[in-house]
């Protein structure tokens, strides 16, 4: 195995929003905190980020939308001023370079695993503002530039890989990168969320891309209260076999951490294990097509369970043999700790879980030969 490639860096706190906002550089920060806790900088290959070029931008992005928000930076920087781009995503003078770094930091993680000459094959970007809501002509939910989808683009046109399988585990449904691909074969998209939630126009499962695209956008729209059983389980009966049967040769995740059962904005139940046990379900496949995963971090706004989950990912990634994955896991499931996220969890109502699962599997299953 090889060490897992981590990119972050201090700048990244530097995009602002406005006091109590969710989505915090405190979130950063206290990630550091945890990868300083299980001393894992020592273990991994940190590569730094590289700003994102405007060619590198208008892959997914209209021209002139990244025009637009160069132009509200500079008003921001002008005013000394927070920008309000809609109902909760800011922008302050240095957001939009951070944009870019963030953006580019994807870039940077898919130059290490297709350049490293030990073979890397994992990386995670540890980086803010995030990118799945972010569509091509407009900010949305704390989003600017779609990070994942730029890496997706970037990946095709300028390293060779051929198809790329996005897997979004944030609580909320990934619209800007379902939009971005919806009608390219090229890309799978898949997307877990909690259903119904924000944002509300989108994330069911009969939105199933359109054209050439159809059947390669898979929404997995679970109901309030799912838990580690429920992901788990809709991830083996739907995502693995599918991603097998699509073949990728390269593999992205965007993570967010916001289905964890502590978190203030979702309602969803995935315990600090759990999101361990899905970051080895992700490896586990790498492993078998050995192909290159690159894991960005999206949402997650208790910034402990946050850091803690988000860590669990790195660890379970950066692994160097069975031993040490086993010790990993190991280290999170206490059953005699009085820390309930460490228990993995069960759904608030398997039997709609459970008959959710069935429903996506029999609609997709017309494109699948895997879900017959
Ligand atoms: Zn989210």
């Amino acid at each position: 195995m090889s060490k897992m490639v981590l990119i972050r860096d201090p700048r990244f706190k530097k995009h602002q929003t406005p006091d109590a906002h969710p989505e915090s550089p405190s979130r950063l920060s206290s990630i550091d905190n945890v990868i300083a806790k299980w001393a894992l900088a020592q273990r991994v290959n940190e590569v730094l980020p590289r700003k994102a070029t405007f060619t590198d931008i208008a892959r997914v992005h209209k021209e002139s939308y990244v025009e637009e928000l160069k132009d509200k930076a500079e008003r921001a920087s002008r005013d000394n001023s927070l920008i309000k781009l809609d109902l909760d995503t800011y922008m302050g003078s240095e957001s939009f370079e951070i944009a870019q770094l963030a953006a580019g930091a994807g870039l940077a993680a898919v130059d290490a695993v297709t350049d490293d000459p030990s073979n890397t094959h994992c990386a995670f970007v540890a980086v803010r503002p995030p990118g799945h809501h972010a569509l091509v002509d407009a900010p949305m939910g704390f989003c600017l530039f779609n990070n994942v989808a730029l890496a997706a683009r970037y990946a095709q046109k300028e390293r060779g890989y051929q198809r790329v399988f996005i897997i979004d585990w944030d609580v909320h449904h990934g619209n800007g990168t379902q939009w971005a691909f919806y009608d390219d074969p090229s890309v799978f998209f898949t997307s877990f969320q909690q259903y119904p939630f924000w944002p509300f126009d989108s994330g069911w499962y009969l939105e199933d891309g359109q054209g050439e695209g159809r059947g390669y956008n898979m929404n997995i729209p679970l109901p309030k209260g799912t838990g580690d059983r429920g992901y788990l389980k809709a991830f083996d009966a739907l995502v693995r076999p599918i991603l097998l049967e699509f073949n990728p040769d390269l593999i992205l995740v965007s993570a967010g951490y916001d289905a964890h059962q502590e978190d203030p904005l979702g309602s969803q139940r995935i315990s600090t294990p759990g999101y361990a046990m899905l970051s080895q379900r992700v490896k586990d496949l790498a492993d078998e097509l050995e192909v290159p995963a690159v894991v960005f971090l999206e949402g997650g706004y208790n910034v402990k369970t946050l850091a803690d989950s988000a860590v669990a990912t790195m660890r379970v990634l950066n692994a160097q043999d069975e031993a040490e994955c086993g010790a990993v896991h190991a280290s999170y499931l206490m059953p005699m700790s009085a820390a309930n996220s460490n228990h993995v969890t069960g759904d608030q109502d398997e039997v709609q879980v459970d008959e959710r699962i069935e429903e996506i599997r029999r609609h997709f299953k017309r494109y699948w030969r895997s879900l017959r």
